[in-house]
């Protein structure tokens, strides 16, 4: 056990975060005392203080103390359990409380598991171990179901899922979305020319330039398919995306890939179709708003490639005719 959870941390590139907290401070020295060697310990001394410390280091797994002035750790745990950024964090109670019924309501508080004081230290290191290694190896796979491999960027599947989550979004909110459909110029002959190999490096870097212009947390940037990338940018109406797509184009020609068998230019360029839609309704489909951008990519190639083109809109009030 102790060697996948090695193997899963050096993967990612950090070692497992565990909260300690508990009201007393030797508690959380004893507990310190036994996990410091293995890893990465934040603590706090209040359930308030274990939420805010929580939402800045985002620990891979907490153990709590039940008994505490202010919140206890069974609402501290609830509290966690309601916020989508820290949901996915393990508790462990770790209290003087010894019978069933206190440790049912710890399961039903949102906790993993249940350890009494004294604290025995073998149970302990081995309770920690087994549920770290199941949020990293969750963590794990989480992340590759939703990436891209040779990009990096988010994948297909979780392209389908955030247009559709973030259009109720905008839908609830009564806010403007906006998406960019982006595909690489003359990237089979890009391919002919340099290698399979070369291809897949110039996509990788051209993904990475497009993925730096966006630095809002809830954008997302995706590998749409072979040489395509869509962006989705909720709250964003048409000045911004456009905006946003000129920055892309601009960013990219700044890398000066040379691509000797464009038409367009000497490097590597791109054609944007931008779309957007003032307020999602019930009338309007986000696959209209794709089917706009598409249209609006179409135009971009047509008039000779490597530019941007935007403009319409996706009519809330009107019914679009889906292909
Ligand atoms: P246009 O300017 O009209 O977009 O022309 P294009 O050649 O870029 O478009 P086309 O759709 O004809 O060709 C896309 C090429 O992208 C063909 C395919 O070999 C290449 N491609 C798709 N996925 C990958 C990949 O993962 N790696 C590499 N190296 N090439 C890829
Ligand atoms: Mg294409
Ligand atoms: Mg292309």
């Amino acid at each position: 056990m102790k060697r996948i959870l090695e193997e899963l941390s050096s993967l990612r590139g950090s070692r497992p975060r565990v909260l300690l907290c508990d009201d007393q401070p030797i508690n959380i020295r004893l507990a310190n005392a036994l996990l410091k060697g293995d890893y990465e310990i934040f603590m706090a001394t209040s359930g308030m203080q274990a939420m805010e410390l929580c939402e800045k280091v985002v620990p891979d797994l907490i153990l709590m103390d039940v008994n505490m002035p202010g919140l206890n750790g069974y609402e501290t745990c609830e509290r966690l359990k309601q916020n989508t950024a820290t949901l996915g964090i393990p508790v462990i109670f770790l209290t003087a409380l010894q019978t069933e019924e206190d440790e049912v309501k710890g399961f039903d508080a949102g906790g993993v598991d249940f350890i009494s004081k004294p604290i025995n230290g073998t149970v302990l290191k081995a309770r920690v171990l087994t549920h770290l290694t199941l949020k990293l190896q969750s963590d794990f796979y989480r992340n590759i179901a939703v990436t891209d491999s040779l990009t990096g960027l988010f994948n297909r599947r979780k392209f389908d899922s955030e247009l559709a989550e973030k259009w109720e979004l905008c839908k609830r909110s009564g806010q403007a979305m906006s998406l960019l459909m982006i595909d690489i110029d003359y990237f089979k002959k890009y391919n002919d020319h340099y290698g399979h190999q070369a291809g897949d490096r110039c996509l990788a870097d051209v993904a990475h330039a497009i993925r730096g212009n966006f630095h809002r947390s809830y954008d997302c940037v995706a590998r749409y398919g072979g040489e395509e990338f869509a962006c989705i940018l909720p709250m964003a109406g048409p000045e911004q995306a456009l905006m946003l797509a000129k920055a892309v184009c601009e960013s990219v020609a700044r890398l000066q890939l040379p691509h000797a068998r464009s038409e367009a230019s000497q490097f590597v360029t791109l054609s944007i179709g931008v779309a957007s839609v003032q307020a999602p309704g019930h009338s309007s489909m986000p696959a209209a708003l794709i089917a706009m951008a598409d249209k609006n990519l179409y135009q971009a190639k047509a008039l000779g490639r490597a530019q941007v083109v935007g403009g319409a809109q996706v009519d809330a009030a009107t019914p679009v005719q889906l292909p």
